[in-house]
């Protein structure tokens, strides 16, 4: 249920329909807003009865029912996109949002190297992955916190923010201190105890949709966090595993304007893992852009035949470059487009 108070309510008038709600069994789950206050309450009870009770208070404008299981980040409950601070940029907004970087940093000079080459060609963020959720217990694992820290040298060197992956709930509060985003990969999307700490964590959080997992459980995973505390969620397609072997995942193209259907969340696109394969990365982050994603995910790195990890779906800096400068003209007309969305929805 969500409750707009009306224009310039007292803190009083706030307290009584809180109360009202709790008199029918809901529990408060966010108050927010300071000239119009909306009120989001959840539980099992009477709806109607409760609705109509709300409504008739006279310091109450309008109360809804959200009838999606996921409250907080559906449409419903915010019809217009939410826009994500993260270090000075806004994703989700009227930026196309692209963050690049290896998958795994393997070493200074790597990570540098790959930093300076996609700010260069115009990276908003820098990924690179020091904790790493590897098929195989033999394969690297990642630098861990000596990652982080490398992460963190090639932030000061660059000015690119810094994406990168927590595995463990245990982690939440190391990776915060050196990343701006943390990257919750496609195999711990249900790993509800980490979304919980993602709640409590005051860092964006890019969430992946787990290879085997619906829209509606990317949601609900989101909703966990939302709803533990933590209203900075961005999204990612990442691909899904079909029977198709040609490509490493199938990329669920439709899942972009499906989801900005059904939520507020900004929404991103991983064409590299979603293909596996370098040479389908340009033509799919065309296909990124058209389709109205705030932005990419993607994989690069200074020597792509050297890579411990995914070397093969990742660019190299020229390839990167060349990339950016074809999505050009692309990225204009997304420009164009989300200005009039933006204006329609005003
Ligand atoms: C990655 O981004 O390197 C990664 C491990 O991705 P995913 O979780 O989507 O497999
Ligand atoms: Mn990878």
């Amino acid at each position: 249920m969500i409750i707009s108070m009306k224009l310039h309510s007292t803190r009083e008038e706030i307290e009584q329909v809180c109360e009202r709600i709790g008199d029918f069994g809901y529990k408060i789950h966010a108050i927010e807003g300071e000239e119009r206050v909306v009120i989001g309450a959840v539980g099992v009870g009477d709806v109607a009865a409760c609705l109509d009770s709300i409504e008739a208070m006279p310091q109450v404008e309008k109360a809804v029912r959200i009838s999606a299981p996921y409250k907080f980040v559906s449409r419903e409950f915010r019809p217009e996109k939410s826009q994500i601070r993260v270090d000075g940029r806004d994703i989700g907004g009227d930026e196309f949002i692209v963050m690049a970087g290896p998958c795994s940093v393997e070493s200074e000079k790597q990570i540098m190297q790959a930093a300076e080459g996609v700010a260069k060609a115009g990276a908003t963020l820098l990924r690179g992955g020091a904790f790493k959720p590897r098929t195989s217990p033999y394969d690297f694992q990642g630098l861990e916190t000596e990652g982080l820290k490398l992460l963190a040298k090639a932030k000061r060197a660059t000015g690119l923010g810094v994406i990168t992956e927590v595995m463990s709930d245990r982690d939440v509060d190391l990776v915060a201190e050196y990343a701006d985003v943390l990257q919750i990969g496609a195999r711990n999307m249900q790993n509800f105890a980490l979304l919980k700490a993602l709640g409590k964590c005051a860092r964006a959080v890019l969430l992946k949709r787990g290879m085997s997992s619906t829209i509606k459980e990317l949601l609900m995973s989101a909703e966990y966090i939302v709803a533990h505390g933590n209203p900075n969620v961005i999204l990612c397609e990442r691909g899904i595993r079909t029977f198709e072997t040609h490509t490493r995942n199938t990329c669920d193209i439709v899942a972009v304007p499906a989801l900005n259907e059904l939520t507020h969340l900004p929404v991103i696109l991983d064409p590299s893992h979603a293909t596996g394969r370098r040479s389908l990365i340009p033509a799919l982050s065309r296909a990124a852009v058209a389709i109205g994603a705030d932005g990419l995910l993607v994989e690069v790195h200074p020597a792509p035949e050297k890579a411990i990890s995914d070397g093969a779906q990742s660019l190299d800096l020229h390839q990167f470059r060349k990339m950016m400068s074809d999505l050009r003209p692309y990225i204009e007309l997304w420009k164009q487009a989300r200005v009039t969305e933006t204006a329609a929805a005003v």
